[in-house]
């Protein structure tokens, strides 16, 4: 009972650091209740210093009031009395760390563990300290150390595992951290609150695969769990990546197996003719979402004398254009900021892999480029349409420069964004509801990428276009039909969404 008495006392401090506290909360209040009716006896646990150990209750009690500068100095005092009591040190830490004085409180805690280094509440305390001070591998490496010497998976070192896990999910270690919180699940397998601390620090570690697996435990055992909303929505975030990653390593396998033979070799060109100033990887992205579209529209495309251009920058391809503001976007942006766009003028599908990010205020390589390819190529398509629309027996005859700007079009897009009324979901599709041409040409390109390039992406615009645009999706269905000779079915994607 001693034990526990004292090794209560130090989970205090456990935990408040840490992404989701309530388990750790609920510590504190059980540490409260063992503390009040625990104070008179502590002094006959501590020093032989009877004026020390006086002084160790009255710091004990400034604790429980939470009067923190007097407990520091009343148990400064006790110290310079008895200076080999490892409680007094370790209490006087503790006082240290909620004026935060952290460096200090770190070397009164190592002070006590040097002391009694068997108690494992030093050893969370110094850890957690570690992670304070952000030296995450200094934190693991104590851990680790502590588990070697302590024999390992035992009730007393539950924290200890939790801590490490923490520390390892903090350091971006999806992999162990999982393992490590498997040891803290094995002591507590029914503890709701550990699995929503293991789901939410697995998913901040960047572990999509660990984080799957941990969210579909947690949905399986705690099905009315207040938690199940977000992390079911993380759910399908994270199976999103997951999908994403393996359309990448794909892409970069087949990349270097199509490299003898590659039927985008004439369509695929390459800024300045050196393919070298752009990633291997990023080209196979590119051509992966190019890829996706089906064969006859590229076919079509390429007869035509369109072309995909790959640039380190979108500004390379199109210098004349670089400090013009692009349709849209923010108002101080630049075509600099943008790694995408059709030119009309050289027929060119133009994907840059780096841009100006305006959110990281930096030169970034860019993410989803095949998604940005498929995009553009919709406007390649949408302008192709327009432009064969009066060589052929196009059934409106009209003249148009791009087939969004038909009458046909204007009429479905009028009647599908006159019924988005909800505020929210205007500003949601604001990019295409946008005036003049640019929300119609805009629309038409992000459906046509939906609908034959990439993947779907759960909550994402592309989910939202196919709900509130349905009449144009209709009619750009219904014109596309005169190219469906091509096996891929329409709407492979979009019917996911449904
Ligand atoms: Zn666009």
């Amino acid at each position: 009972m001693e034990k526990m008495l004292r090794q209560f006392a130090f989970s205090q401090s456990i935990g408040n650091r840490r992404l989701l506290t309530q388990r750790d909360k609920c510590v504190v209040v059980a540490a409260a209740v063992v503390l009040l009716w625990g104070i008179e006896s502590l002094a006959c646990l501590a020093t032989a210093n009877k004026e020390a150990a006086q002084l160790l209750t009255s710091g004990s009690a400034l604790i429980h009031t939470q009067r923190w500068a007097e407990a520091v100095t009343c148990l400064q005092r006790a110290e310079s009395l008895d200076p080999s009591d490892w409680y007094i040190e370790s209490q006087l830490a503790f006082a240290l760390n909620k004026q935060e004085r952290k460096k200090e409180s770190f070397q009164h805690y190592s002070r006590a563990y040097q002391i009694d280094p068997s108690a494992p509440n030093l050893a969370v305390n110094i850890a957690s300290l570690y992670g304070d001070f952000k030296d995450y591998k200094g934190g693991i490496e104590f851990c680790r150390r502590y588990l070697q010497s302590s024999g390992a998976l035992k009730e007393e070192n539950y924290f200890v595992f939790k801590t490490l896990g923490w520390l390892y999910a903090m350091d971006k270690q999806p992999h162990l951290t999982y393992s490590t919180y498997q040891n803290a699940l094995t002591l507590h397998p029914n503890d709701e609150d550990l699995w929503a601390d293991v789901v939410t620090n697995l998913d901040y570690s960047g572990g999509a695969v660990e984080t799957v697996s941990a969210t579909k435990e947690f949905l399986k055992r705690f099905p009315r769990s207040a938690h199940c909303e977000q992390f079911a929505a993380r759910l399908k975030e994270n199976n999103y990546q997951i999908d994403r990653q393996r359309i990448q390593q794909t892409a970069a396998i087949e990349a270097t197996a199509a490299k003898k033979h590659d039927p985008l070799r004439d369509f695929v060109i390459f800024y300045n003719d050196d393919r070298t100033c752009v990633s291997e990887s990023s080209i196979a992205i590119i051509k992966q979402g190019v890829r996706t579209i089906p064969q006859l529209f590229i076919d079509r495309l390429e007869d035509a004398g369109y072309r995909v251009m790959i640039a380190p920058h979108l500004v390379d391809a199109l210098p004349e254009i670089g400090n013009d503001h692009p349709r849209g976007w923010t108002q101080l942006s630049t075509w600099h900021n943008v790694n995408g766009t059709f030119s009309s003028k050289h027929k060119w599908i133009v994907v840059g892999e780096k841009a100006v990010s305006i959110n990281a205020g930096k030169e970034i390589v860019c993410p989803k480029l095949d998604d940005t390819v498929a995009h553009e190529f919709g406007h390649a398509f949408d302008y192709f349409l327009g432009n064969s629309a009066r060589s052929t027996t196009d059934e409106d005859k009209e003249s148009y420069k791009q087939f969004s700007h038909s009458q046909k079009f204007m009429v479905a897009y009028t009647a599908d964004s006159a019924a988005i009324q909800d505020m929210v979901v205007q500003e949601k599709l604001r990019y295409f509801l946008q005036p003049g041409d640019g929300g119609k040409e805009e629309l038409f390109a992000q459906l046509f990428a939906c609908l034959y390039g990439g993947i779907p992406r759960p909550g994402s615009p592309e989910e939202l276009l196919s709900r509130y645009f349905p009449s144009v999706l209709a009619t750009m269905k219904e014109k596309m039909s005169s190219y469906r000779q091509d096996a891929t079915p329409y709407g492979r994607n979009i019917k996911e969404y449904k």
